[in-house]
């Protein structure tokens, strides 16, 4: 076995006969505004050629002797011989509680070169080309648009969906906002079931615009970040076409075109523990009763569908991301960061997403609801309502204090009693 360094992505690799060391690579990020640098770099993407059945051990970011430390088994390991299909290696990989040292033996599945991956990182030119020959053999309903370029002149492509000349209203997808996060599968499962019969009816309704690879220069780069180290989720500097034309450009097209609905996903890479789930905002994020109405009917589906996993507050609300830009400026209905779980398999993630775009868009279609009802003026004629005013916030928060004040105080009872009963404390 023999590696390839040039084509890997990881720090500090060597081999030891057929024992591989890896370390995680380090980013230093861009110099303003929170881009979680290190925390979106923890991915491998290992180079080597071998011969079949050879056995390999991997060990990453730890020494033999961390060995009897690991306490979990709960990370994968995928292969490919050419960055577009990845399967992955059926063995237990053992991690440590965060999941960043890692450990693993398996046989090598292929003779020749192979890549293995803690996630599925696709290959830049083969997404751009599945997207563009989409365009080309469905040029009935969908069009290719290319709204700026990115930091390395790459170019940011939307493809636009449609089945009607004057159509009710517009949603908007993104994914490869982090490119080793493969949710880049989502954007080409709902395209397809856009095309068969049940979702070109839905297209004669509502006009869907899709951004399949938000940061292009990420996946050719092969790092969650730009170029110079924003991260587009947490920092999406929208008014800095020098510094984030990424963001710039995108921002400029949504002026241009708000969307009633804005659905973004994403993918777990080492927090396989997560069951996949919606990442929700506090309704009075939003404007007008009958947008929370609807909201709060969104949210259910989403939940029922995550088997009543979800995340609340703060990261969904997060004040630099494009999530709450757009639900400020215009009251979008907008759920970004739904996350995969990788142990679900691509298939099932992508039904996942499918489902997920059917049921929020049927919520839609049921009421008839459009930019009239949901965006604010001059979009639309949203306004506030008895719902934006204090009493019903304060009624909105004040359930949530009584809880917390209830779990700290129970929390603190027990460690009370224990303390006292334990002696410890004498
Ligand atoms: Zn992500």
């Amino acid at each position: 076995m023999k590696l390839l360094p040039d084509q890997s992505v990881a720090s500090n690799l060597r081999a030891d006969r057929n024992t591989i060391y890896i370390q995680r690579r380090h980013h230093t990020g861009f110099s303003t505004g929170v881009n979680k640098a290190d925390e979106y770099s923890w991915f491998f993407l290992l180079a080597l050629s071998g011969t079949k059945n050879e056995s390999i051990t991997l060990l990453a970011n730890m020494s033999q002797a961390d060995i009897p430390t690991l306490t979990r088994n709960n990370s994968l390991l995928f292969y490919s011989t050419d960055q577009i299909n990845w399967r992955r290696l059926a063995v237990p990989v053992l991690t440590d509680s965060a999941g960043l040292k890692q450990y693993a033996t398996f046989i090598l599945p292929v003779t020749g070169t192979c890549y293995i991956s803690n996630t599925i990182f696709y290959d830049y030119s083969y997404l751009d080309d599945y997207f563009a020959s989409f365009v080309a053999r469905h040029t009935a309903y969908c069009q290719k648009t290319t709204i700026g370029t990115s930091l390395q002149n790459r170019p940011l492509r939307l493809l636009t969906l449609s089945n009607n000349a004057n159509p009710l209203d517009r949603i908007l997808l993104t994914t490869g906002c982090h490119p080793a996060e493969p949710d880049v599968i989502a954007s080409q499962a709902i395209i397809d079931w856009l095309v068969s019969p049940p979702g070109l009816k839905l297209l004669t309704r509502y006009q869907v615009d899709v951004l399949p690879l938000s940061n292009p220069d990420g996946f050719a780069n092969r790092s969650c970040l730009t170029s110079n180290g924003i991260n587009l989720y947490w920092n999406f500097m929208k008014d800095d076409q020098k510094k984030c034309p990424e963001a710039f450009y995108l921002w400029r097209y949504i002026l241009n075109h708000p969307p009633l609905l804005y659905l973004d996903f994403h993918s777990y890479v080492h927090q396989y523990h997560r069951h996949p789930m919606p990442y929700l905002k506090d309704t009075i994020a939003y404007r007008g009763a009958f947008t929370k109405h609807i909201v709060k009917q969104m949210d259910r589906y989403l939940i029922k569908q995550s088997r009543g996993f979800y995340r609340f507050g703060k990261l969904a609300m997060w004040p630099d991301s494009l999530s709450r830009h757009i639900t400020q400026q215009f009251n979008t209905i907008s759920y970004t960061k739904y996350h995969f779980n990788l142990y679900e398999g691509i298939p099932a993630s992508q039904t996942r997403a499918v489902n997920i775009f059917i049921g929020l868009t049927k919520l839609l279609l049921r009421q008839s609801i459009n930019h009239q009802h949901i965006l604010l003026a001059p979009h639309g004629h949203a306004i506030l309502d008895h719902s934006d005013r204090w009493p019903f916030t304060w009624f909105y928060y004040l359930p949530q204090l009584l809880s917390k004040s209830y779990m700290f105080g129970k929390s603190y009872w027990r460690y009370y009693r224990h303390r006292n009963q334990s002696h410890l404390f004498r």
